[in-house]
């Protein structure tokens, strides 16, 4: 273990907030969450609070907890135009924030930056996480960087362009046959050996460390530097990144955009519906990267605060989203290929109120090797909107193998 960049964290936290309850809490790691939310047995999320003054304002539009972390380049992705596709969609504006560009190819990083630098400044002697590929990659690459021994927690059915990478940073892999099983042995971990949990491990599922949510503000914080959004849509497991946009864009100050979850089967959409986040909600995916059968009550603050919609995408509609992006020259995983889907089940739906839409196109599709050949042979640019039909989530014969429900951290 070589001895990492020096962490200081940011003088302007002063605390911590439930997201549920906004009880005030002093700053430390809460394994649980919220204590007076847990004590009710209600699972919530925590946010980072900072000091208002303005001389303590950091360096970005929006407070981060360790403004000078362990930087591999993250952030500042191109947000790209696409014309045609507004024009198909009947939309005014659809902007696609490409987070591919990011270093390990995802928008984790911004997460792992802001996490692992959570972990160096505790002192952390190992970081653990449950992942389904994107989140361990991310944390396995800012680990090494950070100089801390990693174990990433995968599926049996971790793509092998994941395991090489994850590997390649020097992290140790173990594979679990089901996204429970990853959980527990992190929840030993984390329990018995003091490590840094980097992902969600508990359940009724919490979130990942609210240290590493911060992250995600930096993207509202880019896409509001262009033009302030009215609708952005995101693929959504456990809701980090949802979170993360809905704290940075209303620390920004200005205006909230309606938050739209892609999901792969209805999960937040029940909820929204009255069912209780706590249950269990089954589903198989191929979108491995947004699977799982938990729901978190941060996603669900963020899409009701801004009076957002959980819209479920089923593995075919995200093949032909996948297979329209790839046409107009974008390679996205097939998870992050449903907020493209998401958009046109809206669209056929006549519930697209908004004139500018952004995608939070999360993943690149390179490692993805079961997205969309089948529906890529479909493709065709004309302006029926195919794609777009409002099928509801639901898992019928698949010509390509069906990953079992894992949740991916
Ligand atoms: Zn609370």
């Amino acid at each position: 273990m070589s001895a990492g960049p020096a962490i200081a964290v940011t003088s302007r936290l002063t605390g911590m907030a439930c997201l549920r309850c906004e009880t005030h809490w002093p700053v430390a790691e809460y394994e649980a969450g919220c204590p007076r939310c847990a004590a009710e047995g209600h699972a919530a999320n925590l946010r980072l609070v900072y000091s208002a003054s303005a001389d303590a304002q950091g360096p970005g539009p929006v407070a981060l907890p360790y403004p000078q972390a362990l930087s591999l380049g993250e952030g500042a992705t191109p947000l790209v135009d696409l014309p045609e596709l507004a024009a198909m969609v009947g939309i005014g504006r659809l902007s696609l924030k490409l987070e591919w560009c990011n270093p390990t190819g995802s928008h984790k990083d911004r997460m792992s930056a802001q996490l692992v630098a959570r972990a160096a400044d505790r002192g952390a002697t190992r970081i653990v996480a449950a992942s389904s590929g994107n989140g361990g990659l991310s944390v396995a690459a800012y680990a090494a960087r950070a100089g801390i021994p990693a174990e990433i927690a995968t599926g049996d059915g971790l793509p092998e362009p994941y395991r090489c990478a994850i590997a390649g940073h020097g992290a140790t892999l173990v594979a679990f046959a089901d996204s429970m099983a990853r959980w527990r042995h992190l929840a030993r971990r984390v329990t018995e050996e003091g490590a840094f949990a980097a992902t969600n491990y508990r359940l009724p599922a919490i979130g990942t460390n609210p240290f590493g949510i911060e992250g995600y503000k930096t993207i509202a914080a880019e896409m509001a530097a262009v033009a302030m959004p009215d609708l952005v849509i995101a693929p959504c497991s456990r809701g980090d990144l949802l979170s993360g946009l809905h704290l940075g864009f209303g620390e920004l100050g200005r205006g909230m955009p309606r938050l739209i979850a892609a999901e792969p089967f209805p999960r937040l959409a029940r909820v929204l519906a009255g069912a209780d986040y706590r249950e269990s909600f089954s589903g198989e995916t191929a979108q491995f990267s947004i699977a799982g059968s938990t729901v978190t009550w941060q996603a669900v603050q963020a899409l009701r605060a801004s009076h957002g919609l959980a819209v479920p995408v089923a593995d075919e509609t995200a093949r032909l989203a996948y297979a329209k992006l790839a046409g107009f020259g974008f390679h996205a995983e097939l998870s992050a290929a449903s907020a493209l889907a998401a958009l046109g089940t809206l669209a056929a739906e006549g519930r697209l109120d908004g004139r500018h839409a952004v995608l939070v196109l999360t993943g690149l599709g390179f490692r993805d090797l079961t997205a969309g050949e089948p529906a890529a042979k479909e493709f065709h640019r004309d302006r029926r909107p195919e794609w777009a039909s409002a099928q509801p989530a639901q898992t019928g014969a698949s010509p390509r193998p069906t990953i079992q429900q894992r949740d991916n951290g």
